[in-house]
């Protein structure tokens, strides 16, 4: 792979943060006007219609929480969001399996649900471990008796679409066994462009009262195998909100999320004085060592071979986010505008 770094000038700038954080265009204040009303919502790039929405929200003085998963509802009920809910891309069994957490700065409380299956608004089920229950995480078929009991109704997730993109997956994936290979002219390149692809929507708030909250929702991995469980979830790991200092979320490889709790150390730079964009870049930093150590995972070089993002937000209302790789972008409402921006980067490909 052809890799033109910026993790040169990173690592020599010592804390690494200042050369990476320059290329991106740095830190993202809000300007004066905002200032006092600073209220800021940070999504992943499938967000804006959520951003607009929860900041719709904010504006009529919701908590950050209830902002943040109206937002992402709209998306999960998007049959063309291949990524979350309805219409997600399923496992390798042709079943949508979905992923969810919420965190709530004010109450430092958190719910979430994993290998949800037949209901497509796991955040609001998440919202109601965390409300209605004394535990965090339910998963299975737990999960969803658990939805059932309050009241939620089963559906079949699997659009027609989805399906037609886990058919096609499924007939190239061997020579050798008795699925014939997909008749190329059949298919659309929208199709083909699904293939091997993934996706989640992270979206965290301030509202008006200084409070942070934040979910994450996800159908995880196109073509997992059952029970497969990613970072978003997990509390942590694709989600992390403390109301004294920031919050941050994931979307990109969910593993090597797992491994590393990186929202929270998102957080934690967060605590230490950097800024949301530095904290991204250093969280990602410090996976991008591990990585070395996870065959498959990185190449020749040591470079990591996948795609993590994170987004941030602190308790003053600022806000950034970044990627392993240039390229990624994110959704935010800063009180003003609602609009897609570049994410900071740790590597760029030449
Ligand atoms: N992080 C998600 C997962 O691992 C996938 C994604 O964000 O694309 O399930």
């Amino acid at each position: 792979m052809s890799v033109k770094l910026s993790r040169r000038d990173f690592i020599k700038s010592g804390v690494g943060l200042s050369a990476s954080a320059m290329l991106a265009g740095g830190t993202n204040f809000l300007d004066a006007g905002q200032v006092g009303r600073r209220m800021v919502v940070i999504s992943s790039s499938n967000g804006l219609k959520a951003t607009e929405k929860a900041m719709e929200l904010l504006n009529q003085g919701s908590d950050a929480l209830d902002a943040v998963i109206a937002g992402v509802n709209i998306v999960e009920d998007d049959p063309n969001d291949h990524s979350v809910g309805y219409g997600g891309l399923p496992n390798e069994e042709g079943v949508v399996e979905l992923d969810a957490s919420v965190m709530h700065g004010p109450t430092h409380n958190a719910g979430a649900v994993a290998s949800l299956r037949k209901i497509k608004n796991p955040s609001k089920v998440a919202r109601l471990v965390m409300e209605r229950t004394a535990h965090v995480l339910l998963v299975g078929k737990g999960a969803l008796k658990f939805a059932k009991a309050h009241g939620f109704k089963e559906e079949n997730l699997l659009t027609d679409k989805a399906r037609e993109i886990w058919l096609r997956r499924k007939e190239q994936l061997s020579d050798s066994d008795f699925w014939y290979p997909p008749k190329s002219e059949t298919l659309s390149s929208e199709l083909c462009s699904y293939v091997s692809s993934y996706g989640t929507i992270n979206c965290c708030a301030l509202d008006v009262n200084g409070n942070l909250s934040g979910v994450t929702t996800t159908s995880g991995y196109f073509y997992k195998i059952p029970g497969r469980v990613g970072d978003s979830p997990i509390i942590g790991a694709g989600l992390y909100v403390d109301n004294d200092i920031g919050a941050a979320g994931s979307t990109g490889l969910g593993e090597a999320n797992l491994l590393t709790c990186a929202s929270f150390m998102v957080v934690e730079f967060m605590r230490r004085g950097n800024s949301p964009e530095e904290a991204c870049l250093k969280a990602l930093e410090r996976i991008g060592q591990k990585a070395k150590l996870w065959p498959g995972r990185s190449d020749e070089n040591g470079f990591p071979r996948f795609g993590l993002n994170f987004y941030a937000i602190n308790k003053k209302g600022e806000y950034g986010a970044a990627c392993m790789w240039k390229g990624a972008h994110f959704a935010v409402h800063d009180g003003k505008e609602n609009k897609l921006m570049d994410s900071a980067y740790l590597f760029k490909r030449k």
